[in-house]
């Protein structure tokens, strides 16, 4: 995959405006745990930067998958991993399914708003007792008339002290756990004020991600109608799991700017330090494991590359995203930590760009499917692994 000067384009307008626009302030808002979601979309928006590969009917550039990849990486110029993730929920995690199976009506109310960056959107998957196990998510929504009246919990919601609406997994009927589920957009806020029913019970405090606000959810015979359901009844988990493949893609690409440019400041520490005469950058030691980590860094690039390639052409991508999602995973562990180790003391202060970097990548073993569900997966495909269809 090469990118083209549209590609090139599209980055310098971001960086451009993540240089005066976001990292500024990022310091500013990691402190207040807290990023000001609707001021930083609007900007986006306007840019045309929030619906690449939306459809054009509804705001969107219909461009495909590799501008996602190329904009994801340019977040990575971020000075923070929560602000990135954000835009990314917003752009790859809570819109796919609503702009390929959304109605009409739907895409008009939420994707065009959301992609003109007057509204902010999250995904409702995760909740109290089931994370990893997406299909034992309790949340149910019953029907009434003509409408869905939803109770239950959603825990981890990135974006959702500050989101208009949810893209909410909830079971739709009593049946199997795969074919009883349905993805349904619930509004949470009108005029900023939380809709009947929904509340927020908490915000959650991480060791990282502080920008990024998470919050647990209670929602109690909250109505919405049942038109506001995505695409067909009980083909949520499968809408899920095929918006999961560009929320593992989008995890890839997001970090391998990032991690290269973890390894860039690195060096120039190590080529500024002193120690037994001669700069930390001067040890062979270093030198290699630096050396080693951008050999990583540029195999996960390939590997991303390839998957969306693939993904382009239309192909099913499970096994690539899958792979280049653990791969982030681990290295978003091995660089930060072992950059830090080369700053000494220094990489041990709050405000290191490195040691934020080690606090903020932790996540991306975790979210979005931890590194064991991937490898699940993988197993499966594989065919080390039972399928759960084949079980007896
Ligand atoms: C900062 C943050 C933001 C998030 N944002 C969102 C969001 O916007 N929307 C959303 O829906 N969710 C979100 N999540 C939730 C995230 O996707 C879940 O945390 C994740 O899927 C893991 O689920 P869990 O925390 O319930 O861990 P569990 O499911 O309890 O798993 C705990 C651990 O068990 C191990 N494990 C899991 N499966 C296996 C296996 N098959 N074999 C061996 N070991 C295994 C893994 O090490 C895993 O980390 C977010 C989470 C965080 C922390």
């Amino acid at each position: 995959m090469q990118f083209t000067h549209e590609h090139r384009e599209i980055q310098k307008t971001l960086k451009r405006y993540i240089d005066e626009q976001i990292n500024p302030y990022v310091d500013e808002w990691e402190a207040a745990e807290m990023f000001p979601a609707h001021e930083v979309f609007k900007g986006l928006g306007r840019l045309g930067l929030l619906g690449l590969t939306k459809p054009e009917a509804y705001g969107g550039m219909g461009l495909d998958y590799s501008y996602s990849v190329a904009m994801a990486e340019t977040l990575g110029h971020i000075h923070c991993g929560g602000i990135p993730m954000a835009i990314g929920v917003q752009t790859d995690m809570c819109t796919p399914a609503l702009a390929r199976h959304g109605s009409d009506e739907l895409r008009a109310q939420f994707l065009a708003p959301a992609i003109a960056g007057d509204m902010v959107g999250c995904i409702g998957v995760s909740e109290p007792g089931a994370g990893s196990d997406v299909s034992a998510i309790r949340t149910y929504a019953r029907k009434d008339g003509d409408d869905y009246v939803i109770t239950g919990q959603k825990m981890w919601i990135t974006n959702s002290l500050q989101a208009d609406w949810m893209c909410m997994l909830a079971n739709t009927s009593d049946g199997p756990a795969h074919r009883n589920k349905s993805l349904i957009m619930v509004p949470l806020r009108e005029n900023g004020k939380p809709v009947k029913g929904f509340e927020v019970g908490q915000k959650i405090r991480k060791i990282g991600m502080n920008s990024s606000d998470t919050g647990l959810l209670f929602f109690d015979e909250v109505r919405v109608p049942q038109r506001y359901r995505i695409g067909e009844e009980g083909a949520g988990f499968l809408y899920q799991m095929q918006q999961f493949q560009e929320e593992r893609l989008w995890a890839a690409a997001s970090c391998i700017e990032s991690l290269n440019l973890c390894i860039q400041w690195t060096i120039d520490y190590a080529q500024g330090r002193e120690i037994f005469g001669a700069t930390i950058a001067d040890q062979q030691w270093v030198q290699f494991k630096l050396a080693e980590l951008k050999t990583e860094v540029e195999s996960l690039r390939a590997l991303t590359y390839l998957a969306c390639e693939h993904y382009v052409a239309g192909q099913d991508v499970t096994e690539w995203a899958t792979m280049a999602k653990l791969k982030a995973g681990r290295l978003n562990r091995l660089v930060p930590d072992t950059c830090l180790q080369f700053w000494g003391g220094m990489g041990y202060t709050w405000d290191n760009r490195v040691s934020r970097m080690f606090r903020d990548g932790r996540l991306a073993s975790i979210g979005g499917g931890a590194d064991e569900v991937m490898l699940g997966i993988l197993s499966k495909i594989m065919g080390i692994a039972q399928r759960p269809d084949h079980r007896a």
